[in-house]
């Protein structure tokens, strides 16, 4: 049974969307014959397309936030599934904002698409949900839509965590403990922290107090990719001595005894 990460994307942030400096199509997990989309940003579909990707094959679709960078193509990935529309499969879980809408923003998913699937779920963090044999967590974020949650999924091959956008907060290396591959979305390099977004001292901080096997930065903004992101995870593998990787559009992470970038 092959347990894999494919990184449709490895952009994140307003301008290195809008520019599509680097994709934003978000992550997709296969763990057999369980196939999970994280965070469709805007791209989603086209990077299937490029990198070999059945959009028709997805159970799950998950969406850990209401910003755009995140949930654009949800809808008609949600269309792939459910075959047009005519067969109702596959499950949807999101953050309040994007199932239910949240304050400003509207639910990021249309009625009409939240009823073609099987199952819909509203998490926060906490709350969990298992799809045959795969069992998923929803974790605690720092961000500035406050509903945002994180994804811990425990897999055949060991927890895979995916951080989502979130500030730094001690509590976030517990609510990931034990994870053998975690993601990052590094938005920030060394120097450079703003609000609601990690930074590569923050995500070393967190890797540190974790210690995956291996740790994969991602969501990458426009400063970010001009300060080079290889460079960025070479230092917290050297501060920290944990094995920390850039992602690169259209990397594959297969996980068995042990973990192999493609
Ligand atoms: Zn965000």
């Amino acid at each position: 049974m092959v347990t894999s990460l494919t990184f449709l994307g490895s952009g994140g942030g307003r301008f290195t969307t809008i520019y599509q400096v680097r994709a934003t199509g978000g992550v997709y997990l296969e763990d057999g014959r369980v196939r999970v989309h994280i965070d469709p940003g805007p791209g989603a579909l086209v990077q299937m397309h490029r990198f070999n990707v059945n959009p028709t094959k997805t159970d799950i679709i998950a969406v850990s936030h209401a910003h755009t960078d995140h949930y654009t193509d949800a809808e008609v990935l949600i269309e792939a599934i459910t075959n047009g529309g005519t067969k109702k499969k596959g499950a949807l879980i999101g953050s309040k904002s994007v199932i239910e809408g949240y304050d400003e923003f509207d639910p990021a998913i249309s009625r009409y698409h939240r009823g073609l699937v099987d199952k819909v779920l509203s998490f926060t963090p906490g709350e969990s949900f298992e799809y045959k044999h795969l069992r998923i967590k929803a974790t605690k974020s720092f961000h500035n839509d406050p509903t945002t949650i994180g994804f811990r999924f425990e897999t055949t091959k060991g927890v895979i965590s995916y951080m989502a956008d979130t500030d730094y907060d001690d509590s976030l290396a517990e609510e990931h403990e034990g994870a053998r591959i975690l993601i990052l979305p590094v938005t920030r390099p060394l120097g450079a922290k703003i609000p609601y977004h990690l930074s590569t001292k923050e995500a070393a901080k967190i890797i540190a107090a974790v210690k995956p096997e291996l740790a994969i930065l991602t969501h990458f903004g426009l400063k970010m990719i001009e300060e080079n992101p290889d460079f960025q995870a070479d230092w917290i593998w050297k501060e920290t001595g944990i094995r920390t990787i850039a992602a690169d559009d259209g990397m594959v992470v297969e996980i068995g005894k042990k973990i192999e970038i493609i």
